[in-house]
């Protein structure tokens, strides 16, 4: 947690820009229909200091208790992070923090405390609590709906077609205090990207489907593609991608499972 910024963040944002570009050419879609979420997850605060000088505006952590400590320390520093539209100011550009990590329902206050939105919904109990997080701090929190592909072992995320996720989207109108804006999937690690493809295409089916059957809902956002293969996740649809690795480097071994 305490290691210095990594040298080459600005040489591994430059090449990850320069991939985003790549796919987003090769599959005729706008570099501005792509946001880059920094996975800040394990890094200290002057290597998130350091990508916010070189222009990263959204970042991603897995772990309420890791991110209150860095959340205390930016607010120290004048960075305003709550809000998903956070004012900024000359000195303290605005930035945001996903939480994009399983959320444990007695940690919920404290996540919409600190968060600027929640990317990992993954069950009507957890947007329950949440909106009710949200409703006593008089702000309206964006989610995503965590869609759960390809692996049975996984223990977060909603099966697709499955009655958890009608109910979840039936109910989510009447949580007035939270904001859907689409879908986020972890697929299965597999070494050639190209095996990641189908799992990727599924999610934009999906989005499509639920978006012809739940017209209310705003399921535009399609959050999908870590750093070994968001281009891929680009080409067929990504709106978002969640890169770590990539940008920051490896991360310490002992937090390799987070
Ligand atoms: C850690 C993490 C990432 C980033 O992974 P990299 O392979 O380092 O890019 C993306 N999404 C989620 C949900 C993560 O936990």
């Amino acid at each position: 947690m305490n290691e210095a910024p990594r040298p080459g963040l600005a040489e591994n944002l430059a090449r990850v820009e320069d991939a985003i570009d790549g796919a987003c050419r090769r599959s005729g879609r706008s570099r501005s229909e792509v946001e880059l979420m920094a996975v800040s997850k394990t890094h200290a605060v002057p290597a998130i200091l350091e990508a916010i000088r070189l222009g990263v505006t959204l970042f991603g952590e897995n772990r309420v208790q890791e991110f209150q400590a860095k959340h205390a320390e930016l607010r120290g520093l004048g960075y305003s992070l709550q809000g998903d539209g956070a004012a900024a100011t000359e000195a303290a550009p605005a930035v945001r923090f996903h939480l994009i990590g399983h959320l444990q329902s007695n940690k919920t206050q404290r996540a919409a405390e600190i968060f600027s939105a929640v990317d990992a919904l993954d069950s009507l109990r957890l947007a329950s609590r949440l909106n009710d997080a949200a409703q006593r701090l008089q702000r309206r929190l964006p989610v995503l709906i965590e869609i759960k592909l390809g692996h049975e072992d996984l223990k977060t995320g909603i099966p697709p077609e499955s009655p958890a996720l009608r109910e979840l989207l039936d109910n989510l109108p009447e949580m007035p205090a939270l904001e859907l804006r689409g879908l986020m999937t972890v697929p299965p690690y597999a070494k050639n990207p190209e095996a990641t493809r189908p799992y990727f295409r599924e999610l934009r089916l999906l989005r499509d489907r639920l978006a012809a059957a739940y017209p209310r809902l705003n399921l535009g956002e399609l959050s999908m593609g870590m750093s070994h293969d968001f281009a891929v996740a680009i080409e067929e649809g990504a709106t978002q991608v969640r890169v770590g690795t990539a940008v920051f480097g490896a991360r310490p071994p002992a937090a390799k499972a987070l």
